[in-house]
C-alpha cells in the first residue's frame, strides 16, 4: 500500500508573514510552561532540548544551555558515580537534564541507583532507543512508568501519530518524534525507513495534544528556521544535535587542518590558513559502535555518519543566533510569546530546491566572506 498523500520536510514550507502588533523582536517572550498530566512538575524555561548524543549531551554543555534556559539530555555514557555527583551538586540541574538510559538491564540498574542515591530527586527520564515500534519498547515504557510515577519521561523514537498514542497510553509524557531526518543519521540510506519531518511533528503532535501528552521533534533541524518551523507545527520542543556539535563544550578534541588561502607570502608561495575541526558522529555509526561497544556487532550495519565539523569556539553566538531567529519569527507572524507561534503560523507549501539553492547560496557567499 502507498500513502499517495504529499508529506513536507522542513524545506518544503514556509511561515507566512502576518499583521504584527508586536513592535519589536526584542519584546518577544520565549520562555514557555509546559505541564505535564498526572505529574506534579512544570518545565519553564526555552522549549529546545540538546539531543543525548556524543559531543552534544555533555554535562559541560548541560550547564552552559541552562544559563540560556535550555534543556540537555546527557548521553547514555556518564557513569553513575558522575551523574550523582553532577545532580547532586546542584539541585536546580534535575529541572533542566534528563539522565538518559536504553532499555537493556544494567540501563535500569544504572537509573535506579542513581535516582535513589539522590533521594529520588530526578526529574527527567530519557528512554531512547533508533526504533520505538517493538513490542519490547512499549513494555519498557509501560515498566518504567509502574516503578516511577513521578517522573517525567521522554521516550522514542517515532513518527507516526498511532505510535505516538501508543507510547503515551503506555505512559510517556514526552514522546520523542523523527527517525531518519538526522543531520548524521543514515537509517534512509540503510534501511529505506523514515518519514518526512515537518508532517511527522505535525501528525504527531495532534495525536498527542488530544490525549494531553507533547512531543519533542527530534532532528532534521539545520537551521534556527526549522527550529521556529517545529514549533509553530506543534512540536512542545525540539531536540538539536547538528546545530549544537562543534563547540568545545560538546568535548572533542580539535584536529588542526591547513587549507591554501588566497593572499601569497613574501616568497611568492600561498599562506596556509589553520582551521579546526571537531569530529562529530551519529550514536549508531562505526565510531559510536567503536568507542562504547567495543565494534558494530556482526549483525548491525553502521546508521550514522562520521563528519569533521568546523569548531565552533562560541556556543553563546550559536545561542544568540538560534533565539534570535525565534524572536524574529514570533515577531513576523505576531506572537507576542514564542507559546503563541503555533496558533498564530500559517505555511506555504514552496519547492524544496528553491529553499536549497538559497541556502546553499547563502552558505558559499558566507564562507566567501
Ligand atoms: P540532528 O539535530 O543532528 O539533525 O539530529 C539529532 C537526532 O538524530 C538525535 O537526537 C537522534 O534522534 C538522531 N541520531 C543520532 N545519531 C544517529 C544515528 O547514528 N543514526 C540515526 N538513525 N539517528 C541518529
Amino acid at each position: 500500500m502507498i500513502n499517495e498523500e504529499i508529506k513536507l520536510d522542513y524545506d518544503d514550507i514556509l511561515i507566512v508573514p502576518q499583521q504584527s502588533p508586536v513592535a519589536s523582536r526584542k519584546l518577544v517572550d520565549l520562555t514557555i510552561e509546559r505541564r505535564f498530566s498526572h505529574r506534579s512538575v512544570t518545565y519553564r524555561g526555552v522549549p529546545i532540548m540538546a539531543a543525548n548524543m556524543d559531543g552534544v549531551g555533555t554535562m559541560e554543555m548541560a550547564d552552559a544551555l541552562r544559563k540560556h534556559g535550555i534543556f540537555t539530555c546527557l548521553t547514555k555514557f556518564h557513569s553513575t558515580e558522575k551523574l550523582i555527583s553532577f545532580f547532586s551538586s546542584d539541585s536546580k540541574r534535575s529541572q533542566y537534564c534528563a539522565m538518559t538510559i536504553g532499555i537493556g538491564d544494567d540501563d535500569w540498574q544504572r537509573f535506579a541507583t542513581v535516582d535513589s542515591s539522590l533521594g529520588s530527586d530526578l526529574t527527567y527520564a530519557c528512554l531512547d532507543v533508533a526504533n520505538g515500534y517493538t513490542d519490547r519498547f512499549v513494555k519498557c515504557v509501560e515498566t518504567f512508568r509502574s516503578l516511577y510515577q513521578d517522573k517525567v519521561l521522554i521516550a522514542g523514537n517515532v513518527v507516526t501519530p498511532e505510535q505516538t498514542s501508543r507510547l503515551l497510553d503506555a505512559g510517556a509524557d514526552i514522546v520523542k518524534v523523527g527517525i531518519g531526518g538526522g543531520s548524521v543519521c543514515e537509517t534512509r540510506l540503510k534501511t529505506g525507513i523514515g518519514y518526512p519531518q515537518f508532517s511527522a511533528v505535525l501528525e504527531c503532535a495532534d495525536a498527542a495534544h488530544s490525549m494531553g501528552g507533547k512531543i519533542v521533534a527530534d532532528g532534521g533541524c539545520t537551521r534556527p528556521g526549522d527550529v521556529a518551523k517545529a514549533l509553530a507545527a506543534g512540536a512542545d520542543f525540539v531536540m538539536l544535535g547538528g546545530m549544537l556539535a562543534g563547540h568545545p563544550e560538546g568535548g572533542g578534541s580539535p584536529v588542526d587542518r591547513y587549507f591554501q588561502s588566497r593572499e601569497v607570502g613574501h616568497d611568492g608561495e600561498p599562506i596556509m590558513d589553520k582551521r579546526q575541526f571537531v569530529e562529530f558522529y551519529g550514536m549508531s555509526s562505526k565510531t559510536a559502535n567503536e568507542k562504547h561497544f567495543g565494534g558494530l556487532k556482526d549483525y548491525r550495519s553502521s546508521e550514522g555518519r562520521t563528519v569533521m565539523l568546523p569548531l565552533r569556539p562560541s556556543l553563546s553566538d550559536t545561542i544568540h543566533d538560534l533565539l534570535g531567529g525565534l524572536r524574529s519569527a514570533c515577531s513576523y507572524v505576531g506572537a507576542e510569546k514564542l507559546e503563541n507561534l503555533k496558533d498564530k503560523a500559517q505555511f506555504v507549501r514552496c519547492t524544496h530546491t528553491h529553499n536549497r539553492i538559497f541556502e546553499e547560496l547563502s552558505d558559499s557567499l558566507h564562507n566567501r566572506g
